[in-house]
């Protein structure tokens, strides 16, 4: 049982930790330098806006965000109000004195005047740097000796040198300033001049207790050779509130005169023509370089306050033309803003994209045209090259085509030479044997009849012993020619051998076969050997109904041969003889 008590006790300890440790009245901040910003005013007011950008920038390279605390008095909305302002020190100390910053910034007079003014241990003892103070004799510095910054100052003087430079003929300034905080510093200021004379020529004078609706009309019925000076305003006698980016451009517009000032931030571009003026951004980069040597360990005391931030002359460019300004009048070293851009500087971006995809665009139809060519010429190549092929393929097929039909030719003559007997022209034996097996062979398939006759010279021996062997070479030539003569078309004669030739009559019977063989028989008989003597020849004759080879039709007939020999000679003989 007590254990189980003791273990809720730890669960519920566990469980409420969180809310136990919430109860400790301030948040931990870490060891790296604080920086605590108090500005007089509030964020959307431009000058103050660019500033704390400014300065934002600047530490935000040397510690985290979290390290830099701003604060805003807001005091051009509720300036001069004692409440407000100890209201705020309650606060500010109840948020920095467990912890305080170890640099304190005040933006403008009123931030200045508070941390003076307060009578708190952690703000006086951290060192203070201040920037935009136009007043400083308005401040007890010995109050607070860990200080230093940029004493902005205020150019009442040289923004009147400015408009007598600028337009010479002027015989009146109005200085226009409020009665609240910076406005009646300045116009006091202001009133000192006048009183010591230091512009006797020229008529000055303060306005500083108007509505909105009066300075108006103030500003509009201006003589002409006069000019306006913006002192600072942040409230009218009613109390609303002074707006120099919706106010400006109302008064600038109303007023038949220019509208100087010195708070460049603050109203170029809203209708001023512009002035001896200075900007934040200067002031701030100024600052943040005292800020970062505090933070690397040299006392504020020991770096020097600047003594006035640098107002340099700037000019609307629309506004100079308005009041006909000629630009000769200008200081040197003027900054004209405004000016009108030419086509080309208006339409950079524009002029240079469409240059470069020109460019682009040309570049690849430059290489798009490089590669057609490219192309076209290696077609060019290719098709001289396919032609020469083509020439070349066709010269050489027409050679080998007449080589081929001359191996043809040869081939043709090499086989006739082969198959002929070279005295009479005539089939020789080898080509009658080959023509005798087919011959056969067909004649036995197709049961067609085949005659085959062997014709022998008689007494050729003794021609050749009575006349010569050449003059038998030319019987034999003769007996050749007219045996060739006088048979068909389909059949064949062969020189079988000396003086004797064979005859294949194909689709012959051995009756018809014997019937021709007589009558080439007799026709030899017309061959003159010499004198009357003429020539004689004995022929016999077998046929394939009788034969069942070559081999037997040859022995058959030359046993034909032989009995017509046997016989007297100069006759037929055949199988069925
Ligand atoms: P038979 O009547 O018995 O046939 O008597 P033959 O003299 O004709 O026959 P034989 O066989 O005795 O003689 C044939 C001769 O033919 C012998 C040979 O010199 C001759 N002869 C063979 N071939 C040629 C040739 O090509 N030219 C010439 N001029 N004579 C040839
Ligand atoms: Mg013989
Ligand atoms: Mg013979």
């Amino acid at each position: 049982m007590l254990i189980r008590h003791i273990l809720f006790i730890i669960f519920i300890t566990i469980i409420y930790s969180p809310i136990l440790r919430a109860d400790t009245p301030r948040a931990q901040f870490s060891d790296q330098p604080h920086i605590l910003i108090i500005h007089s005013y509030h964020l959307q007011f431009p000058w103050t806006r660019l500033l704390n950008d400014k300065l934002l920038s600047n530490f935000e390279a040397l510690l985290p965000g979290e390290q830099i605390h701003i604060e805003f008095m807001d005091e051009r909305r509720y300036s001069d109000n004692p409440q407000i302002r100890a209201e705020l020190l309650r606060l500010y100390d109840l948020k920095y004195a467990e912890q305080p910053p170890d640099v304190v910034m005040v933006s403008d007079d009123a931030a200045l005047n508070l941390v003076l003014t307060a009578d708190l241990p952690w703000l006086k003892n951290a060192p203070l740097v201040f920037l935009g103070i136009n007043v400083p004799e308005g401040h007890d510095l010995s109050r607070h000796p860990q200080h230093t910054g940029v004493l902005e100052g205020m150019a009442i003087e040289e923004n009147i040198g400015f408009i007598r430079t600028l337009l010479p003929a002027t015989r009146e300034i109005l200085l226009i300033a409020d009665r609240s905080g910076l406005g009646a510093l300045m116009g006091n200021e202001a009133r000192q001049l006048i009183r010591n004379q230091r512009f006797h020529d020229i008529k000055l004078s303060v306005y500083d207790d108007f509505t909105f609706a009066e300075l108006e009309q103030r500003l509009a019925a201006l003589p002409a050779d006069s000019a306006v000076l913006f002192l600072a305003i942040h409230n009218d006698r009613n109390g609303d509130y002074f707006s120099y980016a919706k106010h400006l451009p109302v008064l600038s517009a109303k007023t038949p005169v220019p509208i100087f000032g010195m708070w460049g931030d603050l109203m170029m571009g809203q209708g001023s023509i512009g002035g001896m003026m200075h900007n934040a951004s200067s002031q701030a980069e100024m600052a943040a370089q005292m800020v970062r040597k505090i933070l690397s360990g040299v006392p504020a005391a020991d770096i020097p306050v600047l003594p006035k931030t640098r107002f340099t002359p700037q000019l609307d460019e629309r506004q100079r033309l308005r009041f006909n300004i000629p630009l000769s009048n200008l200081p040197s070293g003027t900054e004209l803003h405004f000016r009108p851009q030419s086509f080309l500087a208006t339409h950079a971006v524009l002029i240079s994209v469409s240059l470069s995809i020109i460019a682009l665009l040309s570049l690849i139809i430059l290489v798009l045209s490089l590669n057609i060519r490219r192309r076209q010429h290696a077609e060019q190549q290719w098709q001289s090259l396919r032609l020469t092929l083509e020439q070349r393929v066709s010269q050489r097929t027409n050679t080998l085509n007449r080589q081929n039909q001359q191996l043809t030719e040869l081939s043709q003559q090499l086989a006739l030479q082969a198959n002929t007997d070279i005295l009479t022209g005539i089939s020789n034996r080898r080509h009658g044997d080959e023509q005798l097996h087919k011959a056969m062979k067909n004649a036995l398939q197709q049961k067609i009849p085949l005659s085959l006759a062997l014709i022998d010279v008689d007494y050729f021996k003794r021609i050749n012993d009575q006349f010569g062997h050449e003059r038998g070479d030319q019987i034999l030539i003769e007996l050749a020619d007219l045996l060739t003569k006088h048979i068909r078309p389909q059949d064949l004669l062969v020189r079988w051998g000396g003086e004797e030739f064979m005859l294949l009559l194909s689709n012959c019977t051995a009756e018809q076969a014997t019937a021709l063989c007589e009558r080439l028989r007799q026709q030899a008989r017309s061959i003159r050997v010499s004198g009357d003597n003429t020539l004689s020849i004995s022929i016999g004759i077998s046929s394939s109904t009788n034969a069942d080879n070559t081999a037997q039709l040859l022995h058959q007939a030359d046993k034909n041969l032989y009995a017509a020999k046997a016989g007297g000679r100069n006759r037929v003989i055949c199988d069925s003889d």
